[in-house]
């Protein structure tokens, strides 16, 4: 799994949650397809009228969901921008989604503007396995933050951060370590360490 297989991912999961934030710092959410995804860029339009075009501009940082049958779940953060060349743009999404054609018949399709999404960070979180699994990417111009938990050289060994780890993710050692990649990030082990020794990845 690399960055384009998650981005080729979310393409197939196609109807993806997508959350903006308005004018007034309210969250919104809803369903919209994903048209095309091509060299770590994922492209999508909407109509210039819609309260959601009117947030994209406003505040330009977006969020993305996915979930696909399997219970791997995809998600992406990310900031967006307008395309250039709209009437081109339009018409290859037209012609990679035909179904658009329903909806915007003939020339009123192009009431409708491209962006993409062109850096961000991604995430693949696969529920389907025991332990879970996660893997973290970023791509374009991000960099990527760390989360979750690590364990301290104040670690005394006494086991019971890896005894009560609801998914087994945290084996034996000086000091003991979490395994990232099988991590819920739940903090069950961070609350209960007698000594303090499990610290929050990143600060
Ligand atoms: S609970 Fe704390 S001290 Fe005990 S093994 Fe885990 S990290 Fe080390
Ligand atoms: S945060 Fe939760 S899942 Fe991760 S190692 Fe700690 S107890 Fe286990």
């Amino acid at each position: 799994m690399n960055e384009q297989d998650c981005l080729q991912m979310r393409r197939e999961i196609k109807d993806v949650s997508f959350a903006t934030v308005d004018e007034n710092g309210m969250p919104h959410s809803r369903i919209i397809d994903v048209m095309i995804v091509e060299e770590n860029r994922l492209v999508f339009c909407t109509g210039r009228g819609k309260d959601f075009y009117r947030q994209l501009t406003v505040h330009p940082q977006v969020a993305i969901s996915g979930l696909n049958r399997n219970w791997q779940m995809i998600r992406l953060t990310g900031a967006v921008k307008k395309l250039t060349e709209q009437k081109k743009w339009i018409d290859r999404i037209f012609e990679e989604n035909p179904s658009m054609n329903d909806v915007y018949p003939g020339e009123s399709r192009y009431i409708l503007d491209p962006f993409a999404i062109e850096s961000g960070n991604l995430e693949f979180f696969d529920l389907s396995t025991n332990p879970i699994y996660r893997q973290s990417f970023s791509f374009g111009e991000s960099s990527l933050p760390e989360k979750g938990f690590r364990i301290t050289e104040r670690c005394i060994g006494c086991g019971k951060c890896r005894r009560n780890c609801p998914q087994q993710s945290i084996d034996a050692g000086k000091p003991f370590v979490i395994r990232q990649e099988n991590c819920l990030h739940c903090g069950l082990c961070f609350e209960n360490c007698p000594v303090q020794a499990i610290v929050r990845r990143g600060e």
